[in-house]
C-alpha cells in the first residue's frame, strides 16, 4: 500500500532525535568522517552520501523524499531556485545542436533560457501552440531532444493534453519535461501521465507562506544522478538547508491549503465572469475556458490563479482599478497566504518583458486564504472606477 497523503506530508522522512516533534534544520556546510576509508567511500558516492552540503545534506533528503512521494516519481533534487531547476532539467538534456520543442508563453525566464540563453550554445528551439497536440508532433525535427509543457501557463491558462503530448514525445524517442507549479502535485500528477521530469517553482504553493525562493525537480534515480553530477554540482545553485526545512513546515499545510482556494477561487471567477466590466475570465475550470474538458480530466480541483480582461478603453483604467483594491497586494509571484494581483499593463516598457502576446487588459488574480466575500466585496467597489 502506498502511504496516505497526510503521512507523506507530516511525516515521510523526518527524524526526531531526543524527542523533537519538528524535524531538525541541519544547517552545516560539510559533514566529517572517522577515517580516511570512509571519506573515501562517501566521496565515491557523493550523489547519496552526506559530504558537503552543494550536494546532498539530510534536511534535503527529507524533502526529497516527500516531494518524490507526492509526484510518484523515484527522487528528487533541490534548487535554490525554479528557475534553477528548470535550467538544469533541460541543459541536463540538450547539447551544442540540439532542439527543442517548447509550448508557447512559458514563464518568461525558461522562455529567456530557451531563447536567448541556450541559443548561445547552440540549442535551438521551436515554440508551438499547446493546445493541440499535433503541433508538438509537427514540429519535431531529427536533433529533437525534448518536449517541454507547462500546463497551464500562469498568466492566460492555457493547458496541454498531457498524455497526448507524451505519446508523441515517446514515439519519438524524446523526453519530456513539464512545468507544474501552478497545479502542484496534489492537483495533477504528470509522471502517472508519463512525464520525465516535473519541475516546480517550490517559492510558490509549495513554500506557501511567501518567505522561500526555491526549485525543485523530480524524476528518476538515474536522471537524479546525472543531473546532480553535472549541472546540479557544477552550476552550484542548489538550496539553502534552513529553506528546505521552511519548505518542509510549508507542505504541512499544503492540502489544507489547496483544498481551501478550490472552494474560494470558483466563486471570485463565478463573480467576475458575471459583471458587465468584466470581457472574459481566464481560468481552466470556468466553463467559458475552451479547454475546461481537459482541465476537468487531468487535474484533481481548480487551483487559485487565474486572468480576467477589463472592459478599459486606456491602460489608466486598469491603473486605477488595482490602485483601489485594498484586500490584494500588487505583487508579482503567488502561492502565499495573501491574495495578489498583478496587472499585465506592468510588463509594457520592462526590457526583460518583451510580451506582446499579453493583452494590457489582462490582470492576473492569485486568490490567498481569505474569504471570498472580502474578495469579491473589494473587486466589486474597485470595479465601479471603471
Ligand atoms: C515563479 C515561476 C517559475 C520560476 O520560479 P522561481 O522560484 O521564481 O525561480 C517557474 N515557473 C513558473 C510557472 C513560475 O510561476
Amino acid at each position: 500500500m502506498s502511504d496516505s497523503l497526510s503521512f507523506i506530508l507530516n511525516e515521510l522522512g523526518e527524524e526526531h532525535p531526543h524527542g523533537s516533534v519538528a524535524t531538525p534544520l541541519y544547517q552545516t556546510s560539510m559533514f566529517a568522517f572517522e577515517s580516511v576509508e570512509q571519506m573515501r567511500r562517501a566521496l565515491a558516492e557523493e550523489t547519496q552520501s552526506y559530504f558537503y552540503t552543494r550536494g546532498n545534506n539530510p534536511t534535503f533528503t527529507a524533502l526529497e523524499r516527500k516531494l518524490a512521494a507526492l509526484e510518484g516519481t523515484e527522487a528528487a533534487l533541490l534548487f535554490a531556485s525554479g528557475s534553477a531547476a528548470v535550467a538544469a532539467a533541460v541543459m541536463a538534456n540538450v547539447e551544442q545542436g540540439s532542439h527543442v520543442v517548447c509550448v508557447q508563453k512559458p514563464y518568461s525566464w525558461t522562455n529567456k533560457l530557451l531563447t536567448k540563453l541556450l541559443a548561445r550554445f547552440g540549442v535551438e528551439v521551436s515554440m508551438v501552440d499547446g493546445t493541440r497536440p499535433e503541433n508538438f508532433a509537427q514540429a519535431i525535427r531529427p536533433n529533437t531532444r525534448l518536449l517541454y509543457l507547462e500546463s497551464p501557463n500562469s498568466f492566460t491558462f492555457e493547458l496541454q493534453d498531457i498524455a497526448a503530448c507524451v505519446a508523441v514525445a515517446r514515439q519519438h524517442g524524446l523526453l519530456t519535461i513539464i512545468d507544474n507549479s501552478y497545479a502542484t502535485p496534489l492537483n495533477q500528477r504528470p509522471a502517472d501521465m508519463g512525464v520525465d521530469i516535473v519541475v516546480h517553482s517550490a517559492s510558490k504553493y509549495i513554500g506557501g507562506h511567501s518567505d522561500v525562493v526555491a526549485g525543485i525537480l523530480c524524476c528518476s534515480q538515474a536522471m537524479r544522478e546525472k543531473i546532480f553530477s553535472s549541472e546540479y554540482m557544477t552550476l552550484g545553485g542548489v538550496m539553502a538547508p534552513f529553506n528546505a526545512w521552511l519548505l518542509l513546515r510549508g507542505l504541512r499545510t499544503l492540502a489544507l491549503r489547496v483544498e481551501r482556494v478550490a472552494q474560494t477561487t470558483p466563486k471570485v471567477v463565478d463573480f467576475l465572469a458575471r459583471h458587465p466590466k468584466v470581457e472574459a475570465v481566464l481560468y481552466p475550470f470556468h466553463p467559458s475556458h475552451p479547454q475546461y474538458e481537459l482541465a476537468k480530466k487531468q487535474m484533481k480541483r481548480p487551483g487559485g490563479m487565474f486572468s480576467f480582461r477589463l472592459r478599459a478603453n486606456e491602460m489608466a483604467e486598469v491603473e486605477r482599478f488595482c490602485n483601489r483594491l485594498q484586500r490584494f497586494l500588487l505583487a508579482c509571484s503567488w502561492g502565499g497566504y495573501e491574495s495578489l494581483i498583478f496587472p499585465a499593463c506592468t510588463l509594457y516598457g520592462s526590457a526583460n518583458y518583451q510580451n506582446p502576446w499579453l493583452d494590457w487588459r489582462l490582470v492576473r488574480v492569485y486568490i490567498g486564504l481569505e474569504d471570498a466575500d472580502e474578495l469579491i466585496a473589494d473587486l466589486r467597489q474597485a470595479l465601479e472606477c471603471l
